[in-house]
């Protein structure tokens, strides 16, 4: 599929080649050439004012109606029958949305046994819960998860549907975009409507956190987008709600699947939930292999603090996933951050440039970690993290 031009109508402007964020249009003389890499994005539609640019219908997708059936949808994502916060706060910024395009909110309930879930989510502000119950929805399996909620989806049709960028929504929301054929934005950190358009602006962080960028899904719908848990205030419970819930069953659940439940492995817990932490003690591809681990949980103790990773100790198998700190980690702000062979690529400092006092400890002295720290120790963490430590109990007798 290739980019629509009417000729006839260009007036070689040149507007389409300044907005093409590709690169991919020119100007060669008074005629407009596509070259390679048009990923049919708009941008140049948008801004032709004599409609010389279109981007072509894609065969199954489904176009956005006049006016959407159904409304603002949550996804009530809940683990062991335990509702995640983020559903409620993303509730919240429904009802917000949801007042601006005058439609209702509904919460997404799937689960088995989860029905006493419906209330806590009808006291946060959904209209409506459309509450999906089967034993196979007991234990999170994406292929499962996604095929239900393609299926109400599909049913439904919510004009947008938000679910909390938690490693449970990043597994599957976006096989239910691919499915539904519509966009998904990940990991916003605000929403607005325009009123107009009924568009869902959606922003995020981009190029690493550099710039915000504002998002939009104009041509299909649902308009999707995932949010990072703790960034939106969570709904205030309603005096009396009012609302209703819509029990579903599913005819996805009755076909063959190519995956199945085996079993959880519950990982261990840190000492200190990494958010909570006013000490984070990180370690990285310095520490070299798993029991040099042990090196930062002792000055972590002693610090009151918790042990933090960068993604290389993680996919090391060095340090669980969940002290990962960074783009497709946590994102921290403790009081102290001590960075230990940690080189700070930009993934990770997007985790942690907000801490009040970072320290690192560094071999390098051209790591793009000092660039950041307050304090850089240039030296071998071996030697200088035991030295820490030692100071630090004499110090405390
Ligand atoms: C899409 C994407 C998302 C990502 N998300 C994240 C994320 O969330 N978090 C994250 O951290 N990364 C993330 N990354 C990876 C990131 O780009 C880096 O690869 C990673 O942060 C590097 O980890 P590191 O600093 O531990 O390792 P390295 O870059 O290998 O640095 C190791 C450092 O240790 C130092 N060192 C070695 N030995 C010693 C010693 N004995 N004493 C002192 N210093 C020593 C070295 O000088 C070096 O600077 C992501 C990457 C991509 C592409």
């Amino acid at each position: 599929m290739s980019l629509i031009f009417y000729s006839d109508k260009c007036i070689a402007c040149g507007e389409c080649v300044e907005a093409c964020p590709f690169g991919v249009l020119r100007l060669e003389g008074e005629t407009l050439v596509i070259g390679d890499g048009c990923n049919l994005c708009g941008a140049c539609v948008e801004v032709c004012e004599v409609e010389a640019l279109a981007v072509p219908e894609t065969e199954g997708l489904a176009p956005r109606p006049e006016t959407p059936p159904d409304g603002v949808w949550v996804l009530a994502e809940q683990r062991r029958g335990e509702l995640a916060p983020v559903t409620i706060e993303l509730l919240g910024e429904a009802r917000r949305l949801a007042e601006v395009l005058n439609v209702k909110v509904a919460a997404v309930l799937l689960g088995d046994e989860v029905a006493h879930l419906s209330e806590a989510l009808l006291y946060a502000g959904a209209n409506q819960v459309y509450l999906a119950e089967h034993p196979l929805l007991a234990d999170f399996v994406e292929e499962t998860y996604a095929a239900a909620l393609t299926e109400l989806a599909r049913k439904f049709q919510p004009e947008i549907i938000l679910a909390g960028a938690t490693y449970l929504g990043r597994a599957f929301i976006p096989q239910v975009a691919a499915a539904l054929k519509t966009g998904l934005t990940a990991d916003c950190t605000a929403f607005a409507i325009d009123p107009e358009k009924r568009l869902l602006l959606q922003t995020r962080p981009a190029f690493g956190g550099n710039i915000m960028a504002t998002i939009i899904t104009p041509r299909t719908y649902p308009q999707m987008a995932t949010a990072r848990p703790g960034v939106f205030k969570p709904a205030l419970p309603a005096a009396a709600p009012d609302g209703e819930v819509i029990r579903v069953d599913l005819a996805a659940l009755g076909r063959p699947r190519r995956s199945r439940f085996v079993s959880t492995v519950q990982e261990i817990k840190e000492r200190i939930p990494l958010n909570a932490a006013e000490v984070i003690v990180a370690g990285g591809r310095g520490l070299k292999e798993a029991k040099h681990v042990k090196l930062l949980e002792e000055l972590a103790d002693l610090l009151g603090g918790a042990v933090g990773a960068t993604r290389a100790a993680v996919d090391a198998g060095w340090i669980p996933y969940a002290q990962q700190i960074g783009q497709t980690g946590k994102t921290v702000a403790p009081k102290l951050y001590i960075a230990c062979g940690i080189s700070g690529a930009t993934q990770h400092l997007v985790g942690m440039q907000s801490s009040d006092v970072i320290v690192a400890i560094n071999k390098d002295p051209q790591a793009p970690i000092f660039q950041i720290a307050d304090v850089g120790l240039v030296g071998d963490l071996f030697e200088i993290i035991p030295a820490l430590i030692q100071e630090i109990k004499k110090d405390r007798g």
